[in-house]
């Protein structure tokens, strides 16, 4: 049953095609994100993070490092230094805390036994280059530039660094003095304490910027010597700092570079020289251990190697995900074409071909175009006779007759069972639609071999209608085909009716030509 199935009864009717296309005209493309190129970016971006954060963290280790080390050779520098002073106040101290220093200095001042037992050991044993012994009035009572001695007079009033050296050795004296039968002494002090006796710092000598010791001239603790009231006799001893006490701390540091000089007083790594009333004086400086410089050659090579396997890594999944993207994309395309295309036939399927009819519909009135409703005569019979692959069999041929009589002038599709359609876009005149008709006419009644050597025959009715004028929709076009092909079935199948599209159409019929006349004879039939 052609139409009466589909409407239920003899009325023409146009079918309702409607609701079909009425659904998705056009299966929306799934345009896949293109997921590669964000993971690309996303690896990109932690490799420049990762390897932006160990660069950070390097920076910070290496200047801690840095900065470690110049503190801990800044201490280290000044327990050399303290205990150089300490080594001084003990080599005075061997001449300074003795009985016949204080009966030969203290008592009277024996210029012999000073210049020969007291000046000369300080001078040869220890290198003291300057030694000034003081009165209890603050005049220097002697003094000593290495090996020459001089005792002024009238005695000059000491001033400068080495006055204030000794107002605190007097100092120092007094917080140490006791009283005992006879006058006074100082309390016993072990000789590692010597630096409570004694009073030490910077000093400038005749010009030059020297360490300085200075201490009271004491009796021995278990002798019977006292001294008198009254501030101490001060022994004053400084070594001028030149290149020899500058090559000693040097040695004694482990630097190889370290340097004095008044210059130095802004280096970076240094350690000042001050005064006792704090005037800078100029400062010691070397070059510090840089330990982050260490710190970053071992991590240049980690941080490469990181970038490194961090690109690596994600060049691979970037390559996965490329592959896997591109299969997918692959697959949707599959998919896409097959949700087009007509399993059985081929042929373009119902989505597919009213998509390309609404396509055409919409171009009206600029692209005239046909389209011609096909459907196959008494197909039941060949599915009762021969079975239902035999029936497959014939929709196939079928198909491939009508896409061969087409070629290229349209498009052939299979909206249903034994129901095909044609839409001619190439041209639209009536003449070549008719020849268009005789000729599928002809070549569908045309026998069709079946598997096992039999054959088989069907025919074919046509509708068409031709689409030249403007606001046609879809749904009129192809229901006029429609009504065509039920006027065309009704004046006994295996021809074709033109149906003209408006309110009332007035179908004009032709007679199916003859399959063994040469086309340009069919054409006659044409009306
Ligand atoms: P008419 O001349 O009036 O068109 O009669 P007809 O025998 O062709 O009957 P109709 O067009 O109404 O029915 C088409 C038949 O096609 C009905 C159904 O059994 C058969 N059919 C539908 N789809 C398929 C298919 O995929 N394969 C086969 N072999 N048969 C099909
Ligand atoms: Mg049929």
């Amino acid at each position: 049953m052609f139409l009466g199935l589909r409407h239920g009864g003899p009325e023409v009717r146009p079918r309702e095609v409607g609701a079909a296309r009425r659904g998705p005209m056009a299966i929306r493309r799934v345009r896949l994100f293109d997921l590669s190129g964000l993971v690309a970016l996303a690896t990109t971006v932690l490799i420049v993070l990762a390897t932006g954060a160990l660069v950070h963290v390097g920076r910070i280790a290496s200047a801690e490092a840095d900065a470690q080390a110049v503190a801990s050779e800044r201490a280290l520098f000044e327990n050399v230094l303290s205990g150089r002073f300490r080594l001084m106040a003990r080599d005075q101290l061997s001449l300074a805390r003795w009985d016949r220093s204080v009966a030969n200095v203290v008592r009277k001042l024996d210029r012999r036994w000073l210049r020969d037992e007291f000046f000369d050991p300080l001078w040869s044993d220890f290198s003291f280059a300057v030694n000034v012994v003081v009165g209890a009035d603050g005049t220097v009572l002697a003094s000593a530039r290495g090996e020459s001695v001089a005792f002024p007079s009238p005695r000059p009033p000491l001033d400068g660094d080495l006055a204030l050296l000794r107002a605190r050795a007097v100092e120092r004296f007094m917080s140490h003095r006791i009283a005992v039968d006879g006058g006074f002494r100082q309390t016993h002090l072990p000789s590692a304490r010597v630096a409570e006796l004694a009073t030490s710092g910077f000093v400038v000598v005749d010009g030059t910027p020297a360490l300085a010791s200075a201490m009271a001239i004491v009796p021995e603790d278990d002798g019977d010597t006292t001294l008198a009231d009254g501030p101490p006799v001060i022994l004053i001893s400084a070594r001028p700092i030149d290149a020899e006490v500058v090559a000693e701390l040097g040695a004694e540091l482990g630097f190889t570079d370290l340097g004095f000089g008044p210059e130095r007083a802004s280096a970076a790594t240094l350690r000042p020289v001050l005064a006792l009333d704090g005037r800078p004086l100029g400062g010691f400086a070397w070059r510090a251990d840089t330990p982050g410089d260490r710190i970053w050659a071992l991590i240049v090579p980690l941080i490469a190697a990181a970038a490194v396997i961090l690109s690596g890594v994600g060049g691979l999944l970037v390559r996965h995900i490329g592959g896997l993207s591109r299969r997918l994309e692959a697959s949707e395309a599959h998919n896409r074409r097959i949700a087009r295309i007509d399993a059985l036939s081929g042929l373009a399927n119902r989505l597919e071909i009213e998509e390309r009819l609404a396509e055409a519909a919409a171009r009206l009135p600029a692209a005239p175009f046909a389209w011609i409703a096909c459907d196959l005569d008494r197909f039941k019979a060949v599915n009762d006779t021969w079975g239902h692959a035999a029936g497959d069999t014939v929709i196939r041929e079928v198909a491939a007759r009508l896409r061969a009589a087409v070629g290229p002038a349209g498009l052939v599709g299979r909206i249903g069972g034994d129901e095909f359609v044609v839409l001619v876009t190439a041209w639209h005149d009536r003449p070549r639609l008719a020849i268009l008709a005789g000729e599928i006419v002809a070549r569908v009644r045309a026998p069709i071999a079946l598997d096992g050597g039999a054959t088989t025959d069907v025919g074919v009715s046509l509708g068409i209608a031709l689409a030249d004028g403007p606001g046609l929709s879809p749904d009129a076009i192809a229901d006029a085909a429609d009504a065509a092909l039920y006027r065309a079935k009704a004046r006994g199948r295996g021809c074709a009716v033109f149906a003209h599209e408006g309110p009332d159409p007035a179908p004009v019929t032709i007679d199916a030509p003859d399959a063994d006349l040469a086309p340009t004879e069919r054409a006659t039939h044409v009306a």
